[in-house]
């Protein structure tokens, strides 16, 4: 979890500096312009390039704050969280010139956003809490419909909708299952949740995280030992720790 932390803000780190460089140059080639438009041109590239500069160096700031203290605002964490979610595009952009995959900054993106949730924990109703999983989740030869409707499943144990099923009836939770973010997006509209365990691979939940502004998301990134989207897997021991440390507030 530290290592895939260390990713993102490394990337951010190294946002940092390109930008203060780059700042740096400006700054020295602004009397070097021929004419009055190139030297406003300058000043205004110079201006944005400094606002980003600081906005990107007071997000390092504040995250490293936040990770290394023990006890932390809570204003200070969903501050935080948001600029994670302001600066995805830009960490994604620099991994792109620096050639890391695109996967390692999306669970670099989750860590981070998961270590800011479990920072903040509250306790909650069980009616408040959604566990959303994933369609592929369920076994492929099922030919029972569980998308929306997970009473549906017939609990034969041969995928771990059973294992789910069994959450929500031991902790009275709402769990679902939803084929993809157009009917996550319904289902969190209908049940109104104050709090989700958002289980998918690393592209959805980083899309449904940033999607879902307004409701803390706990992600958990699914097993594929099938390969993407077919008979997945995850682990039930950690979405069972983090429905008990909801119900308990931590
Ligand atoms: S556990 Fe439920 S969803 Fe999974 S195969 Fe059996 S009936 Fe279908």
């Amino acid at each position: 979890m530290k290592g895939k932390k260390r990713v993102f803000l490394g990337i951010l780190s190294f946002s940092f500096v390109f930008f203060a460089v780059l700042l740096i140059a400006f700054v020295y080639s602004l009397n070097s312009g021929k004419t009055e438009f190139y030297r406003y041109f300058m000043i205004a590239t110079a201006f944005f390039l400094l606002t980003v500069t600081v906005l990107v160096g007071i997000a390092l700031a504040v995250s490293f704050y936040v990770i290394l203290s023990r006890r932390s605002s809570k204003s200070a964490i969903s501050f935080i969280s948001s600029f994670v979610d302001l600066f995805y595009p830009i960490v994604l952009f620099a991994s792109r010139v620096l050639r890391i995959k695109e996967e390692k900054i999306e669970q670099s993106y989750i860590a981070i956003k998961d270590f800011f949730f479990n920072k903040d924990l509250k306790r909650y109703e069980p009616k408040d809490i959604l566990i959303l999983a994933p369609h592929c989740i369920q076994y492929s030869g099922c030919k029972f419909k569980v998308t929306y409707d997970i009473d549906n499943c017939r609990k034969c144990g041969k995928c771990q909708i059973n294992d789910l099923v069994n959450l929500k009836e031991k902790y009275g939770i709402n769990v679902a299952v939803a084929t993809g973010g157009t009917l996550a997006r319904k289902i969190v509209k209908d049940l109104r949740p104050k709090v989700i365990i958002a289980i998918a691979c690393e592209r959805d939940l980083t899309s449904g995280m940033q999607d879902v502004k307004h409701i803390p998301v706990y992600g958990i990134i699914n097993d594929r030992p099938n390969g993407p989207c077919f008979n997945t897997r995850v682990d039930v021991s950690e979405v069972e720790n983090m429905v008990k440390k909801l119900l308990n507030g931590g």
